[in-house]
């Protein structure tokens, strides 16, 4: 693992790699400020004005990642990418210290996409008071507690906390999220409309490798043999719908599609649902479009999550 130096207090282009570092609030605001256009909805900016897009991470990017990035670099004249690995989203027996930091390397490829600026606070930044006294975002239920809230309660607390701080810190005037983590792009929809936050959302599909596994930091847990088998986790998905499209009711789809992930190699499900694509309610009887099939399991001690949608209105 290596880290920027030290005195890299203040905004500064890293190396030869131009991407800017900023790591206070001081450089934060003098750049934010001196880059783009006051944050507003992004149907009330002039034309001209200079648009900001902003993809927060939590680092070990890959490309999905760079994906979000290159969505942002399309549609917006600059953009901040931030890297904080958010210890108020994990639960005290989850991965916290152990999720792979990789800074260096981050900012290796977050200027070959051609991102301006990246945002990396300590957390001293965000939780000056420490992380559980700071005043939280609780998403609606049943969005909050339903799929992964039902498995990681506290979960969807901590990310919608840290987007609102993160989205009131450097004023993005669109930000870009995975479909990836579905439900999580839900939430931060949610969040920003019950809020009237001044900011757009865009959710970009989900990059996969080539044999259909969907790229994760966490895939960087997986042994060869582990790796092997967690492509049966994006199969499931796909059986489910195939099944589906052959008649099957979507409970029996998915419990048939299950039971076949479950009969593999070392997998603990612990969902796989079809569900309405907005509400997240599950989807039981009938095969009804926009909806989306959601799963997640531990493979050994990795847990995994993927998703598919299927938006095309019958
Ligand atoms: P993370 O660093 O895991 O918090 O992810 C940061 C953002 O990247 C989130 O909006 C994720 O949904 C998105 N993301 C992660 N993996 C992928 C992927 N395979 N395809 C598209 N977006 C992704």
């Amino acid at each position: 693992m290596t880290e920027t130096p030290a005195n890299y207090t203040t905004a500064v282009s890293f190396a030869e790699k131009k991407v800017v570092v900023l790591k206070d609030l001081e450089s934060l605001y003098n750049y934010r400020f001196s880059q783009a256009a006051a944050w507003a909805p992004i149907e009330h900016l002039h034309q001209e004005q200079i648009k900001l897009g902003f993809v927060p991470t939590m680092g070990a990017l890959h490309e999905g990642h760079l994906e979000l990035v290159r969505r942002a670099r399309e549609k917006c004249q600059k953009v901040i990418v931030s890297i904080f690995v958010n210890p108020y989203q994990f639960a005290p027996h989850e991965d916290f210290s152990k999720y792979p930091r990789t800074f260096e390397r981050d900012l290796e490829l977050l200027h070959s996409v051609g991102a301006d600026a990246v945002f990396y606070p300590d957390e001293k930044l965000v939780y000056p008071n420490g992380k559980d006294k700071i005043t939280a975002v609780i998403p609606p239920t049943p969005l909050n507690d339903t799929l992964e809230g039902e498995f990681r309660p506290t979960f969807f607390r901590g990310v919608a906390t840290v987007v609102l701080k993160l989205f009131n810190l450097v004023q993005p005037h669109i930000a870009f999220f995975g479909q990836k983590d579905y439900q999580q792009w839900k939430v931060i929809e949610t969040m920003v409309k019950d809020l009237n936050l001044p900011v757009s959302i865009v959710g970009v599909p989900t990059v996969r490798e080539r044999d259909g596994l969907a790229m994760s930091s966490r895939n960087a847990y997986l042994d060869e043999k582990a790796r092997q088998e967690a492509t049966n986790l994006y199969k499931a998905l796909s059986t489910t719908k195939e099944l589906m499209e052959g008649g099957k009711k979507p409970l029996q789809a998915a419990d048939e599609a299950a039971k076949l992930l479950q009969e593999s190699q070392g997998w603990q499900l612990q969902y796989l649902k079809v569900c309405h694509a907005e509400s997240l309610e599950p989807v039981t009887d009938s095969y009804i479009k926009p909806c989306v099939i959601v799963a997640a399991a531990k493979l050994g001690e990795v847990r995994l999550i993927d998703n598919l949608p299927i938006l095309d209105l019958p």
